[in-house]
């Protein structure tokens, strides 16, 4: 005989309903706002007890499940639920973003519109300085005298620009043609829909502080403003076991062992045995893998053993 199963009603969370089509600002004259939902934290739960069967449906609470899934990486009752975005990014970021390829998306076409009349400026102050050890990153800020200089040539730029695309329109090129010397500052806007378990990578991956500073603002609006009405639960788990997680590999696991045995001298062996303490003229040169355990060890307040030999 089939199976009775209980009438359902449509699963809905009022903190994310109430801010539904409502613009989150970001960076000069960026945004992104909700669009549309599928699931909560309560569809995690009911998808995720699909797979242990109604003998234990008591078993676990529901924010006891969530965090075992999170930790565990069970990770497909979380594709469950999606999110559907509309953004406004300027196009540099933009491009970093649609490398995240697990989402749909829809973007305002240049082709067929008229480009959106606005380009993403900064203030004198926020001019940043080239980073000397992360060749992909920035550190500390050109003064804001210095930066004036660069915050006027910018706006010169954006709009000569502007102007020689709106005189090729004028003169009938086509739109496809007469953008192609727009700046990378213009802004653009999409749908971006993407489900929850690939959400979360695309938080993980952008929200760290070595993704660049403009999709970071991103990310934050999106993780602590949307994700976190939410999923406050799938949030909660989210911040606990990844975002705010650590992971060590074999070879920091090994050192941490003798570190907190008080092993030093042993430490230093074995670190010398990785490879991690070539010398120069008498210091050490720079090693990567290294300079990323020594942040860690600081987070959890360790001084290496070799810090003093620098
Ligand atoms: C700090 C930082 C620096 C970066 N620097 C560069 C750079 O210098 N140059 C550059 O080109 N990119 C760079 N990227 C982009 C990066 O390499 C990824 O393309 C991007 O972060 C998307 O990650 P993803 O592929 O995991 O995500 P998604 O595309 O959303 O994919 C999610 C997951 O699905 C799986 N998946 C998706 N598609 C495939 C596939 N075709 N085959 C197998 N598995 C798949 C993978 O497990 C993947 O992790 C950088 C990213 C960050 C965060």
């Amino acid at each position: 005989m089939a199976e009775k199963f209980e009438k359902l009603s449509r699963i809905s969370v009022p903190e994310l309903d109430e801010i539904l089509g409502v613009p989150f600002k970001v960076l000069d004259d960026g945004f992104v706002r909700v669009i549309d939902y599928l699931g909560s934290d309560q569809a995690v739960v009911q998808a995720a007890r699909v797979s242990y069967g109604k003998g234990t449906k008591k078993v676990h609470e529901d924010r006891g499940l969530i965090r075992y899934l999170m930790r565990h990486q069970h990770t497909t009752p979380f594709e469950m639920c999606e999110l559907k975005l509309h953004v406004r990014v300027p196009m540099d970021t933009w491009r970093q973003w649609v490398r995240h390829r697990t989402a749909s998306i829809n973007e305002y076409s240049t082709r067929y519109s008229i480009a959106i009349d606005a380009a993403y400026t900064t203030a004198p102050g926020e001019w940043r300085l080239q980073a000397t050890g992360n060749r992909q990153g920035s550190e500390g800020k050109l003064p804001p005298e210095q930066g004036a200089h660069f915050t006027e040539r910018e706006a010169q730029l954006q709009s000569l620009a502007r102007e020689v695309y709106e005189e090729r329109l004028q003169a009938g090129i086509a739109r496809e043609q007469a953008r192609k010397d727009l700046p990378l500052a213009t802004y653009t806007e999409a749908y971006w829909k993407i489900d929850l378990h690939n959400l979360l990578h695309f938080l993980k991956l952008r929200m760290e502080p070595n993704a660049q500073w403009e999709i970071r603002q991103y990310a934050n609006i999106i993780g602590h403003e949307i994700v976190r009405r939410w999923y406050p639960l799938t949030w909660e788990a989210f911040l606990d076991y990844q975002l705010q997680a650590e992971s060590f590999s074999r070879l920091e696991l090994e050192l941490l062992s003798k570190i907190v045995q008080d092993k030093w001298e042993e430490c230093v062996k074995l670190a010398e045995e990785f490879g991690w303490l070539k010398r120069r003229d008498g210091r050490l040169v720079r090693n990567r893998e290294r300079l990323e355990f020594e942040e860690k060890l600081a987070r959890l307040g360790i001084q290496p053993p070799w810090k003093e030999e620098e």
